[in-house]
């Protein structure tokens, strides 16, 4: 093991950095996270069910995602969840201010949120970058940090063995187990509800998840001073947004599965690059249809309304956070590739450790790719501005946002149409979900 880049190393620097401990927290409007729910900012993470584990529980909403319930599961509980409230992702979320940080890309903080270098490659090893999603180098730093960092597991998400259409939080130790767990699930999770196993493990752990997931993780930290000791590294991916579950039962539906019960696996992509959403049921029948098929035109339809006012779909809370390429057109056949963005010092050198000793394969490349790759995420960037003045002229609850800017952006990058449409679209949206006129009241 480096010594440079020793578990001890890394929890030292992770707990030192991230969100800032004393700036003054901001107001917040919600009360209750029965309220959170009911204004549609949950996420579905699973952060509040970690903070208050007797009293809250993750319960899949077929046609929303995963959401708290009160243990009483009574409308109208009492139960006092603040202590929940308080690391909810979907609520707020703020950067501390990067100005005066060196060793950033401070030309694209605004846009990006901090990076410090970037990556293209994958897992070294053929099976991970095969099976993952993009290379593979979520999986493979996964493995990396259990082999040769002394990690003690990673809390992640997969398939559930009984309902493989949804997912359950896992926690993996091995090999075996964390490339049973790669690739892109398409779906509701709450990795966030076993924190406390990072919390308990006696020593350094990974977090990979979405990047609400990650930045409920973080703010989690703050208040568990175990979380914060154990929790060494953190993976986010790029996320356009989750789609609901009757997402992809609506997507089952137009493969012809005659019945979700009888499914043995369901994979929405990797094995292969993107690779393909495949259904296998019980007599060996498979189902499947391209990337573009089932995200494009299927999944990115049902992806729950807190992602529409999401400002940070690059994993800006995390140490590390990986995506797609999309910069340039994957050839037949092409191994799999990501783009590896290093956010945080540990990050960088956990990167680099893993190239070194080969986990990672994979070049330094201009930070100028990551624009490149994912331009429909920087338009995105400018109208959730719009969407957040529509929903708040409305008057429906908004998260609140501080230090991730979206104004310029929405002037720069959102088309005249679409501008309006951002605005316009989002008021509509607000009364068909029933929130308009909520924070009203
Ligand atoms: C909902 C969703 C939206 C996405 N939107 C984008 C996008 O806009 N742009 C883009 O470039 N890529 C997007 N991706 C894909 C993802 O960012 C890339 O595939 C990324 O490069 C990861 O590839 P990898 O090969 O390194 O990961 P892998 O090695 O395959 O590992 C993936 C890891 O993610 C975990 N995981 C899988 N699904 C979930 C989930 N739903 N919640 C929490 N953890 C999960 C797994 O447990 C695994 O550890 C999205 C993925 C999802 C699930």
């Amino acid at each position: 093991m480096p010594g440079y880049l020793s578990p001890g190393r890394l929890v030292t620097i992770a707990s030192t950095r991230l969100v800032p401990r004393a700036t003054k927290p901001m107001k917040r409007a919600l009360k209750s996270i029965q309220e959170v729910v009911d204004s549609k900012l949950c996420s579905g993470c699973g952060a509040c069910a970690y903070m208050q584990t007797t009293e809250i529980r993750m319960v899949n909403v077929l046609d929303e995602g995963l959401r708290p319930v009160t243990a009483e599961d009574t409308p109208g509980s009492t139960i006092d969840t603040s202590e929940a409230l308080k690391v909810c992702p979907g609520v707020e979320l703020e950067h501390p201010d990067f100005a005066h940080q060196e060793s950033i890309e401070h030309d694209l903080v605004d846009a990006w949120g901090p990076i410090r270098a970037i990556w293209e490659g994958g897992a070294s090893e053929g099976q991970i970058r095969f099976a993952g999603s993009s290379g593979g180098a979520a999986s493979a730093l996964a493995v990396y940090v259990l082999e040769h960092l002394d990690f003690r597991l990673v809390v992640h998400v997969g398939a559930d063995p009984d309902a493989p259409y949804t997912n359950r939080t896992v926690v993996s130790r091995t090999r075996e187990e964390v490339l049973r767990r790669s690739g892109s699930r398409y779906a509701p999770a709450s990795p966030c509800e076993l924190l406390n196993l990072i919390e308990d493990a006696g020593g350094p752990c990974l977090f990979i998840g979405k990047p609400c997931d990650v930045a409920a993780a973080q703010k989690a930290r703050r208040y568990r001073p175990n979380l914060d000791r154990n929790l060494a590294l953190t993976v986010a991916f790029f996320c356009a947004g989750t789609p609901s579950t009757n997402g992809t039962l609506e997507l089952l539906q137009s493969l012809g599965v005659p019945d979700v019960d009888d499914l043995i696996e369901v994979r929405y992509r990797g094995n292969g690059w993107p690779g393909d959403f495949v259904a296998k049921a019980g007599k060996g029948e498979e189902y499947s249809c391209t990337y573009d098929q089932s995200w494009g035109e299927v999944l990115s339809k049902h992806v729950q309304w807190r992602c529409k006012l999401c400002l940070d779909h690059t994993g800006e809370f995390a140490d590390i956070a990986v995506g797609d390429p999309w910069y340039r057109t994957i050839q037949e056949g092409e191994m799999g590739s990501s783009l590896i963005v290093a956010r945080t010092d540990v990050g960088k050198r956990c990167i680099e450790s893993a190239i070194k000793d080969d986990a990672l394969t994979a070049s330094a490349v201009s930070p100028d790719l990551l624009p490149k790759s994912q331009p429909n995420l920087l338009r995105t960037r400018g109208e959730v501005w719009g969407r957040l003045l529509g929903a708040r002229l409305s008057g429906a609850p908004t998260p609140r946002y501080r230090g991730l800017p979206s104004f310029g952006f929405w002037l720069s990058e959102v088309p005249v149409p679409r501008k309006v449409r951002s605005i316009l679209g989002s008021m509509r949206r607000c009364v068909r979900e029933g929130i308009a006129f909520k924070s009203m009241f």
